[in-house]
Order: structure tokens, then sequence, then C-alpha cells
């Protein structure tokens, strides 16, 4: 008789308020990060099935483990129905991922349709009057980009406050500009970076909730932080003191290094206070068999 086994990917799935983070993320092997709230996901990697729901993809460079799963995103997609995606990517490599996506148009003999927009850091782009999308420059040695999830809220200006609806109406109506514009960034994630001054952007440092890479631990580990273009530990301890967001989640940590042992690392240096901020994304402990994501994807069609 043969042994029988089901061969199951983990993916994660965190809560943090009203938003949730779906993914999956190891250094070198896949990377993809969803915040289906937003419909957003960050990365493709391999397109796991969930990615499929969203409409926004942030491409945050061109390595194999953040970026293999986009020609079947786009085409699977098509396949069921769905309105072509859009998919942002670093303007460096804007002309070499269409050129990618164009033979695979002739590879499938189909005219799969997408959306692709190149992003330079600091641009924002506006997906609706109140949700932009703002891209971050990373330091990963070629073009890289972090992406930040902003929120966009009019507010009253304070000279205004006490004022009826009537009064604000006429005033509109006069052309006075009675509100201001304020930017939230909602989640922020990096992709892979090394130290730099992407630490010192707002959004990094505000977001609600921070997707930091994490790589490396081991101290023996640095040379190989610094040969890849990856955060270690001992980096991370460096721009700590400069975050404050209240929630941080670290991803492509290497397989090089167990999560227990990762996350003892860090705890030790950084005390249960600060950890208390942190969520490993990878980190299954204590984690139950939720099994909604297999049920998030697309309804198929009858063919
Ligand atoms: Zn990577
Ligand atoms: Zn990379």
């Amino acid at each position: 008789m043969p042994t029988k086994s089901f061969l199951i990917q983990k993916f994660a799935k965190l809560q943090f308020g009203n938003l949730h983070l779906i993914g999956y993320s190891v250094a070198g092997e896949e990377t993809v990060v969803q915040v289906p709230e937003m419909n957003v996901c960050f990365d493709i990697g391999r397109c796991p099935f969930f990615a499929l729901t969203s409409d926004y993809i942030c491409i945050s460079h061109g390595h194999m483990d953040h970026l293999a799963g986009l020609p079947y995103y786009l085409s699977q997609r098509a396949f069921q129905g769905m309105k072509a995606g859009t998919v942002f990517v670093p303007r460096e490599i804007l002309h070499d991922v269409d050129t990618m996506l164009k033979c695979w148009r002739n590879v499938e003999r189909q005219g799969t349709p997408y959306n692709l927009i190149g992003m330079s850091p600091d641009e924002l782009y506006e997906v609706r009057k109140d949700f932009g999308i703002r891209a971050l420059a990373t330091h990963h040695g070629g073009p890289s980009l972090g992406y930040a999830l902003i929120s966009i809220r009019e507010k009253l200006k304070p000279e205004f406050a006490g004022k009826s609806s009537q009064e604000l109406a006429a005033l509109r109506r006069q052309g006075v500009q009675i509100q201001y514009r304020i930017e939230v960034p909602m989640v922020t994630y990096l992709g892979d970076t090394s130290l730099g001054t992407v630490f010192d952007h707002p959004d990094v440092q505000n977001a609600e909730i921070l997707v930091t890479e994490l790589t490396f631990f081991d101290p023996s580990h640095q040379t190989r932080a610094k040969a890849g273009k990856h955060l270690h530990v001992e980096h991370f301890l460096k721009v700590f003191p400069k975050l404050k967001n209240p929630n941080i989640v670290i991803a492509h940590v290497s397989r090089r290094i167990g999560m227990r042992k990762a996350k003892a690392i860090l705890r030790k240096r950084i005390g249960p206070e600060a950890m208390s901020r942190i969520t490993f994304l990878m980190d299954f402990e204590g984690a139950s068999d939720a099994g909604e994501v297999e049920t998030a994807g697309p309804e198929s069609r009858a063919d």
C-alpha cells in the first residue's frame, strides 16, 4: 500500500484592529504579504491563491522570490473573469517586466490584460480620493522600493470649527478652502533592504503597521547580510529607537535560523516590553488552523 500525506504550505494570517495581513515570507524562497481590506498585495511571491483577490500589487524589486508569480496572477485573473490587475514596479525595471509579460502573452497565445505602473521614490499614486500608495526608496543594491498605504483625510481648518453647515457651505461656494489634507500611513512594507535613510522616512516611522525584512540574526551572519544587502539584527537594533509604530511585523527571515531562536535573540537584545510591539510573520507558535484563507480566492468559473 502506498502511504498518503498532505503537503500543505502554511500561510500566516495576522490581525491588527480591522486590518489583516495574509502572507508567506522566507528569505530567498518566497515573499507575498496581502492586506485584503485595502485591496493590496505587497510582492506576489509564487502567487498563492489568496493573492488573486487583490486588485493592486506592489512589487518591491526584481528578485524571483518576490516577483515570480506575476504572470500567473495576471493570467489567472483573466481566466477567472476578474478585471486586469494593477501592478506597481520600480521605474527602472518597468521596461523589462513589460517585455516579460508581453512574452507570456505570446507564449500563452492569450492577450492577458494588465496595468503596469513604474514608480519612483516618494511618488504617490492616488487610488481614490481617500487612499493612496507611496513608493519609498530602499537599499537593496539594484532598483528597489518600499510602499506605504496612505489614508488621505480632509479635516476642517480649526478657524472654521464653530461654524454651522450652512455657513460652511456658503464659504465653500465663495471658493474658501475650509479643509486641509492629512495623510496617515496605515501599512508600510519595505521589501528587501539594508540599513539606510528609508528608516528616517515618516511613512516608515509612523505607520500603524510596519512590515520590515529582518533576514539575519546569528552573529556569524553579518557578512551575509552585507553581501546580500539585507538587515541583520544589529542593524535593526540601530533603527528600532526611531520607530514609533504600534505594530512591527518581521518578514523575510532566513532559513539559516529557526524561528524560535530568532525570536529569542531579538527578545534578549530588545526586552520584553519592546517585543510586545513585534510580531514575526512566519511564527506559527500558538497559531490555530483557521482554514479561512483557502476560501478567500475567487469563485471558480464553470470552465
Ligand atoms: Zn528577498
Ligand atoms: Zn531581494
